[in-house]
């Protein structure tokens, strides 16, 4: 239900700020499990909220090349970033949860939480709309069972790993009829959660900007927990450490070890085999699309000490005419063209397409003519799968009857703390402090050479560099440009020495204030982190439920 001044003054049992897929999941997950319960849902943005906002205004990126200007990593409103996310839901991996050299052994969560996280996928899948919670292709009844490609065989390196795609699930457009006529949900819109009052140990309210009327007001609940996204639950924690008050310390880890993925191209993959047997784009489990991705095993990124990662099939670079394909053409053409290229794709989506280049245009519309009528049919008929269909095609990949494909390498980050999230002087701008550490880098070059050796040994293919040996560092660091995927500043741990959440993600030294956002990852894996922070949710949901 939609809030009023009668419903500001309730005791609420739950109090979630932030209602992007991890506040939704909760609030709604919390209410269906309690029906006798109240959830107050507080968000900052207004409905379908455009132009410009204080909290993106206030905040400072020192990285330009490899981080996304604010206004690209997040949205504002009900349903959060999943209004221009892309809805790829992937799994973590066992590796992740496993203290390694490469990361610094800094890995403080644990196998067993990845265990018992298990349980709460079934539910998950549902929210998201994304079919079952099986994340390996040998598990899925429905997909046939080739190989990534002609000649293939698993070994270090595995074909099976699925990722999944939401519709993709728009959680505010997609919840909010049942949000509103939620018989224990009220519905906060247009409210900045700013100060938490405490009782010792414990958040008895939490103050609330009504930021179109500039008033405040108070709110009580019994529990509280902040899903805010990474950027703003750090923040907000930031500028509340009196929360930590009976702690003696604020958490060092606050605000510390942030991650995103690195994430680029450097080479192609030649395969030696049959093109028309190259499993190169999407299959259909029951109405959901998947999509295999190459991946190490866990025992080989052990033994030889380098990053998760995920590497798929692409399509060569869409700016370069060279590529010669008239549709690839024309898909670049209408992303450069000025209104038509900001309707098609968020930013974040579209610079991936274009690389924020302008070139070859006379040799783009070359392309064009040289492939008509098909590079005109080929784009309208993906266009019309990609935008009109209640499920959408997730993406475009284009047969290569070469069987040559470029590569996308999707990268874990080392947690360095260096790489941060604080205030400013001022005490309100949050200042982020991003960089691509040289191990992070080298071990991404080493996994290519990896891959290349592995395809080779089994005569399935080879990689084929797109440039010289003493260059592809610097072409994995010129290429990477993240920062939509934001974890590691308010990480879990076993202690407030090296986190900020225990494994039920309460905050230390609080009695009943949690996060609930991919923040509380301490590594970042090579997956997209939205799915399993929607399984934190689920899992949270019930946790609170047993304690209210
Ligand atoms: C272009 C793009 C594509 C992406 N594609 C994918 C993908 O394919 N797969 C994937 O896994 N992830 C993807 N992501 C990332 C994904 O969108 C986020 O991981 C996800 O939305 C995080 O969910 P959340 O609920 O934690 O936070 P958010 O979705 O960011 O929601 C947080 C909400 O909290 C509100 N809020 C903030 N501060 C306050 C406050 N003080 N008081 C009250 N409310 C507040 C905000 O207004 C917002 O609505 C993508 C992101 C972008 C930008």
């Amino acid at each position: 239900m939609k809030a009023s001044r009668e419903n500001e003054s309730k005791l609420y049992d739950l109090c979630v700020i932030g209602s992007g897929p991890a506040g939704i999941i909760l609030a709604m997950e919390f209410a269906a499990l309690n029906p006798d319960k109240f959830v107050a849902l507080v968000e900052f943005g207004s409905r379908n909220q455009e132009g410009h906002n204080h909290l993106d205004d206030s905040i400072s990126i020192n990285n330009p090349v490899n981080h996304y200007g604010p206004y690209d990593c997040t949205n504002k409103g009900l349903g959060g970033t999943s209004r221009t996310w892309g809805g790829r839901c992937v799994m973590f991996d066992e590796i992740d949860f496993v203290p390694r050299p490469i990361v610094n052994n800094d890995c403080t969560w644990s196998m067993d939480l990845f265990e018992e996280i298990q349980q709460y996928l079934p539910k998950n899948s549902q929210y998201f709309e994304c079919g079952s919670e099986q994340f390996d292709l040998d598990n899925v009844a429905n997909v046939k069972k080739k190989r990534i490609a002609d000649g293939f065989v698993s070994g270090i390196v595995t074909d099976s790993r699925l990722e999944r795609w939401s519709m993709p699930t728009r959680f505010g457009a997609r919840y909010e009829r049942q949000l509103e006529e939620s018989a224990n949900i009220v519905l906060f819109e247009s409210c900045q959660a700013t100060q938490f009052k405490m009782d010792g140990e414990q958040v008895i309210a939490v103050e609330l900007l009504q930021v179109d009327a500039n008033r405040s007001f108070e709110l009580k609940a019994k529990q509280f927990s902040i899903a805010a996204g990474a950027q703003e639950t750090t923040r907000l924690l930031l500028k509340n450490t009196q929360i930590f008050k009976t702690l003696g310390f604020v958490p060092n880890a606050l605000g510390k070890y942030y991650q995103s993925h690195i994430s680029g191209k450097i080479a192609s993959v030649k395969f030696y085999g049959d093109p028309k047997k190259t499993d190169f784009a999407f299959q259909m489990d029951d109405e959901v699309y998947v999509r295999r991705r190459f991946q190490f095993t866990t025992d080989f990124l052990k033994s030889k000490n380098l990053l998760n990662s995920a590497f798929w099939l692409d399509n060569p670079l869409y700016h370069n005419p060279e590529h010669k394909n008239g549709a690839m053409s024309f898909m670049y053409l209408a992303m450069i063209t000025p209104i038509l290229g900001k309707k098609l794709a968020p930013p974040a989506i579209k610079h991936s397409v274009t690389k924020g280049k302008v070139n070859g245009l006379g040799k783009h519309f070359w392309n064009l003519l040289k492939d008509f009528p098909m590079s005109f049919w080929i784009p309208f008929s993906i266009f019309y799968k990609r935008y009109i269909p209640k499920r959408k095609l997730p993406g475009v990949f284009l047969y290569n009857s070469q069987n040559t494909y470029a590569l996308h390498f999707h990268s874990e980050q080392i947690p360095d703390a260096d790489n941060r999230m604080y205030l400013a002087e001022d005490g309100n701008t949050l200042k982020i402090d991003y960089k691509l550490l040289d191990a992070d880098v080298k071990a991404i070059v080493q996994l290519h050479k990896e891959l290349d050796a592995y395809l080779r040994s089994i005569k399935c293919g080879q990689l084929d560099f797109w440039h010289p040996d003493n260059e592809l560092e610097d072409a994995v660091r010129a290429n990477s440009k993240d920062g939509i995927h934001q974890s590691g500043t308010t990480r879990i741990a076993n202690s407030a020495d090296s986190g900020v959440v225990n494994n039920d993600l309460k905050v230390f030294g609080t009695s009943n204030l949690y996060i609930c956002s991919c923040s509380v990852f301490p590594t970042s894996g090579q997956a997209n982190p939205t799915y399993f922070i929607g399984a934190f949710a689920v899992r949270m949901a019930h946790h609170l439920s047993k304690l209210s």
